[in-house]
């Protein structure tokens, strides 16, 4: 089998409870079409889309109905047949409320989607495909990277004179508590998540690609391993890396992989190196061979809050409410529901915020669970123990930042390289004294947006 060991691993990080067993063993499932979805016109990185309808237009499932001229944008298509009731603003996971394109279902021609995952096996072949035509169906299609960062697709993938790349390393740690989505698209869609590699690497110029998935996902090591060994036109192999959050970070991944550091102020490419996540490539295949657009995707129900959990084939733009409904319900116990896993998702004040292409869970928590987690607990003054400094796996100093931005020191926080920060919640969660210095962080750099936004003005 085509498995390689870890060159190295990156320094800091942590190891919160993986609670993966709730949903792990559970196959992915189709969701029915929802009466109702929510578009958003921004769930990417880049410039919004614009509509590309009206209100009481009638539309179909699959078509395009935003977009933008912008070079780094993705265009948004309808996962619904139906009529367009209302262009609105809607909550949104991380902004508040942005505008959408509501959709009201047309009850007689909404059949379920099928799970596209057996129109793919080991006979496919990128032959008949060539670099700008995988960039274009990818672009046509809305293409975004699904882990959660948005960027969109065809600009990674699409070969650069600049930045030319060498390697293609496929992000297959799924390293959030809780959150099975991909490792199940590895185990089910194997041949699918394939294709999309062997695409992306064509596109991209590549020949050389690891896959890199965490060693407490053995079976996904298995499987994976054993399919890329019969692939002969590209040299692809499964690279197992340690269990260690986060490690699915793309300069973590990277580090592990290569055992070379991505420097501070740099980016990926710079180093010639393109790394996508497995839902994405699952999607980048079923783009460019069923030429189907980015309107559902897999997402992970999770906790010990909701009644059914499990991994759900979702539309996107279907509410948050409409999918807990789908899945039994909450369970008495409920007590927080958070868009994402618990170190890097949002916890949400409105169910009828709607997923995303970025929505890759739903985590639902007890009040156990809440009262446990560390941010209920009372927060006390800083013991400069510099846990916080040894978690992260940036080596940033997080308490410096946090201390500027408490302090409204912006330009503090920019020397400390705050922009750096990747969010991944490790200072918080080690802090004995309960800070919540992501939070401090996160806060620090919207400000610091801002900030830019009225400059730029
Ligand atoms: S400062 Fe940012 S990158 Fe470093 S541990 Fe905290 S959240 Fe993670
Ligand atoms: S881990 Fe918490 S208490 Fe320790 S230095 Fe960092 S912020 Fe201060």
């Amino acid at each position: 089998m085509a498995i390689e060991s870890a060159v190295s691993t990156f320094p800091g990080g942590a190891h919160p409870p993986e609670n993966k067993q709730i949903s792990e063993a559970l196959a992915i499932e189709a969701v029915a079409p929802p009466k109702r979805v929510s578009v958003l016109l921004s769930q990417h990185l880049g410039a919004p889309c614009k509509p590309l309808v009206a209100k009481r237009d009638k539309v179909q499932a699959g078509q395009m109905i935003g977009s933008s001229d912008a070079f780094v944008s993705a265009p948004v298509h309808a996962p619904i047949s139906g009529t367009v009731k209302d262009i609105a603003l809607q909550p949104h996971p991380v902004t508040g409320r942005t505008p959408a394109i509501v959709i009201e279902a047309d009850a007689e021609n909404n059949p379920q989607r099928a799970l596209p995952f057996d129109r793919f096996d080991a006979s496919f072949s990128v032959e008949p495909y060539d670099a700008e035509q995988i960039c274009d169906a990818v672009q046509a299609a809305g293409l975004v990277g699904m882990g959660g960062a948005g960027f969109p697709t065809r600009v990674k993938i699409a070969p650069s004179k600049e930045m030319p790349k060498d390697i293609l390393i496929i992000n297959g740690c799924e390293c959030e508590p809780f959150i099975t989505c991909d490792y199940r698209l590895m185990l089910e869609a194997t041949w699918q998540v394939l294709a999309g590699v062997r695409l992306a690497a064509k596109a991209a110029g590549v020949k050389k690609v690891r896959i890199g998935i965490e060693d407490n996902k053995p079976q996904a090591v298995k499987v994976m391993a054993e399919a890329v060994a019969g692939i002969a036109d590209m040299d692809i192999t499964v690279v197992s890396v340690k269990t260690q959050y986060p490690q699915g970070g793309e300069r973590q991944l990277i580090q592990s992989v290569l055992g070379k550091t991505v420097p501070t102020g740099t980016i990926p490419p710079m180093m010639g190196v393109c790394v996508l996540n497995i839902a994405t490539c699952a999607a980048i295949a079923e783009a460019v061979v069923l030429e189907g657009p980015l309107t559902h995707r897999v997402t992970t129900v999770t906790g010990r809050a909701i009644a059914k959990p499990g991994n759900y084939y979702v539309p996107v733009g279907m509410t948050v409410a409409d999918l807990i409904d789908h899945c039994g319900g909450l369970t008495e116990q409920a007590a927080k529901v958070v868009l994402g896993g618990p170190m890097t998702g949002f916890a949400l004040a409105d169910l009828s915020t709607p997923l995303t292409k970025t929505s890759g869970a739903l985590t639902l928590l007890t009040r156990d669970d809440v009262t446990e987690a560390k941010h209920a607990r009372q927060q006390t003054p800083c013991i400069r123990c510099g846990r916080c400094l040894t978690a992260c796996p940036e080596k940033l100093n997080p308490t410096r930042i946090a201390h500027a931005v408490k302090a409204n020191r912006m330009d503090l926080a920019r020397q400390y390289f705050m922009s750096a920060c990747i969010e991944c919640g490790c200072c918080s969660y080690v802090c004995p004294a309960n800070i919540e210095v992501t939070g401090y962080i996160k806060t620090g750099k919207i400000l610091d947006a801002r900030e830019k936004k009225r400059m730029q003005a």
